[in-house]
């Protein structure tokens, strides 16, 4: 795998690139994303699924895999994330705070966020080209639009969404086709996985991100913004 400076700026052709892999299959998102910017390519997992580590390392099986160390992660998603890691054999790096245990995430989860994960993301995308990540359109309203690449103003670098157009059914089927592991919490109505302070199991009919930051309004943890 070659080396691809950073991009400076959006490229010329990406809104074009965008239009045209809109509705592509993920596997030729991930290759244009792999020919475009070689070793720049950083996939960021929470280590809820492994779909998407299933889906990019079919195409590039040593991409760089960003996990955020929150320090407030469910013990299954730790254990998962090893599960994976070895299945995968993937070239991991764990990112932790720099800062130590706290109450934010009882008084001021933007805050807590924006120190366990939004800063450590920032540190971890320094220097890379371009950031893989799992962002589906059907999993809120304020991803409905998301593109399937875009340019990342705030970290200047272009965003990869290989999963953009997945529906929940494309996640199960895909898991399933490919005898996916399954993290361990799923079983007991967890559908999306944060931090255990913040997330709770989804009752029958809630959207899959509901159990995230509940009774808040809290939507996002500021990653996708
Ligand atoms: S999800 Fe909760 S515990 Fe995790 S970083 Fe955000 S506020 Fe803190």
């Amino acid at each position: 795998m070659t080396t691809t400076a950073l991009e400076p700026a959006p490229p010329a052709d990406l809104v074009r690139e965008a239009l045209r892999l809109d509705r592509a299959p993920a596997a030729e998102v991930v290759a244009w994303a792999a020919d475009r910017f070689g070793a720049g390519l950083t996939l960021t997992s929470s280590f809820t699924d492994c779909v998407l580590l299933d889906v990019v390392t079919r195409v590039v099986p040593d991409v760089d895999v960003v996990f955020l160390d929150t320090g407030y992660h469910f013990p299954e998603t730790l254990a998962y994330l090893d599960l994976v890691r070895d299945r995968y054999d993937l070239r991991l790096r764990v990112l932790a705070p720099e800062t130590g245990p706290d109450d934010r995430w009882r008084t001021d989860t933007d805050a807590c966020c924006a120190a366990r994960k939004v800063q450590p993301l920032a540190r971890a995308l320094e220097g890379r080209a371009a950031w893989v990540t799992g962002l589906r359109r059907s999993e809120t309203a304020a991803r409905a639009m998301a593109p399937v690449l875009s340019w990342d103003e705030r970290r200047g670098l272009v965003k990869v969404n290989p999963l953009a157009t997945w529906t929940d059914a494309d996640v199960a089927a895909y898991a399933a086709g490919r005898d996916l592991p399954r993290h361990p919490l799923e079983a007991a109505g967890f559908r999306s996985i944060g931090c255990w302070p913040c997330t709770r199991a989804t009752r029958p009919g809630e959207d899959a991100r509901a159990g995230r930051w509940p009774g808040t309004g809290k939507t996002e943890c500021g990653l996708h913004l």
